[in-house]
């Protein structure tokens, strides 16, 4: 077995996007609404509208799923799928490049039937507009032949409900918002929720680990599930090969400050972002698209993946005139910090 535990990977460890690593996701997805770890507020409301739905023997109203990767989209629409006991097809925005790719995956639904489209914001227009007759009417208009003998048929399609994941519902066009029932929005998991299902994990792997273990995994995970079993399972490797297999505080730690994730989860790309703010921009405000082109990468990467953490964690304050860093920022880096600059909140 061959352990890299080498400098540049540690921004990948705590990447949000699924890694060639992550491949057995699949065995730790929970599959029922109880095995779910937090998001209680998604979860109650969603209990109801299954059970309701199930009374009337109806398909569940279209839903849609927001917030960052990693917090449990696709496991959850798997959970309605698994509790409303219908199947679900699975595709994404990207991956349905023309309106006949979304004709025919409709007309392939059997009634009640869930379709799961990830990363929905990223659909065309062209393929978007197909939707809507789908999801207010169940039909779909087809235009058969083409010029002036062109005539447009309407397609009956079974009752189904559209689940939709997007990292970024303010890119959603308002007709297709509009056409959802249910919003759901999943936030970044507090270091209890993500103890526990670092130990669900740990039990599902057959990894032992006590509880400090994983407190300590919960706690430099970015608020991510995704990410936190990926640490996990590298902490488990570091502890096969110098602890006997068994994971505690002091071999958690030590593994992961070898993977350079700190104390705080805090990867390069944080802490390279939080000091150019510092060093360029007397620590802010400074606009997001200045600050992305500053440290090279793109707005909408540092905007999904790497804010919320920083906002949740306090690092980081969004004003009307840009991003700021907060004292807490300054200490955590070490840099002296000589009060704060006007800002307007
Ligand atoms: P998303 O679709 O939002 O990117 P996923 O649904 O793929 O995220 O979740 C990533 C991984 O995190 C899954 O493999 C699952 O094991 C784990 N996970 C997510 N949410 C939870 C949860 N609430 N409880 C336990 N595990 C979870």
């Amino acid at each position: 077995m061959s352990i890299s535990f080498s400098g540049d990977e540690e921004h990948i460890v705590t990447s949000t996007t699924i890694l060639p690593e992550d491949s057995n996701e699949g065995s730790l997805r929970p599959r029922t609404l109880n095995e779910y770890i937090g998001q209680s507020k998604a979860k109650d409301n969603l209990s109801v509208f299954i059970k309701a739905a199930k009374m009337r023997s109806e398909p569940l109203d279209h839903v849609l799923l927001h917030g960052p990767p990693g917090l449990g989209k696709t496991t959850l629409a798997g959970i309605i799928s698994n509790e409303m006991g219908v199947n679900m097809r699975i595709t994404s925005g990207p991956a349905i490049e023309k309106p006949g790719d979304l004709a025919a995956l409709l007309t392939n639904l059997q009634e009640n039937d869930i379709l799961f489209v990830d990363e929905i914001h990223r659909l065309n227009r062209s393929v978007e507009e197909i939707l809507y007759p789908a999801m207010e009417d169940y039909a779909i208009d087809i235009i058969i032949g083409k010029g002036p003998s062109a005539n447009s048929i309407r397609l009956d399609l079974p009752k189904f409900t559209l689940i939709g994941a997007t990292t970024r519902s303010g890119q959603l066009t308002a007709p297709l918002r509009d056409r959802f029932g249910v919003t759901l929005r999943l936030e970044l998991y507090d270091p209890d929720e993500l103890t526990q299902i670092v130990e669900r994990s740990a039990g599902i792997l057959g990894i032992e680990i006590d509880r400090e273990g994983a407190k300590e995994i919960a706690c430099r995970s970015r608020g991510t599930p995704r990410i936190a079993n990926r640490l996990l399972r590298r902490v488990r490797d570091f502890a096969q090969v110098t602890a006997g297999g068994k994971i505690d505080k002091k071999v958690a730690d030590e593994a992961l400050t070898r993977l350079e994730v700190d104390k705080q989860g805090l990867d390069s790309l944080d802490k390279r972002m939080l000091r150019s703010i510092i060093e360029f921009y007397e620590g802010g405000p400074v606009g997001l698209d200045t600050l992305a082109a500053t440290i090279n990468e793109e707005a909408v990467t540092l905007e999904d993946v790497y804010e919320p953490y920083l906002l949740q964690q306090g690092f980081l304050t969004r004003t009307t005139r840009g991003r700021c860093v907060t004292k807490k920022a300054y200490d955590h880096l070490g840099i002296e910090y000589l009060g704060q600059q006007q800002i307007d909140m």
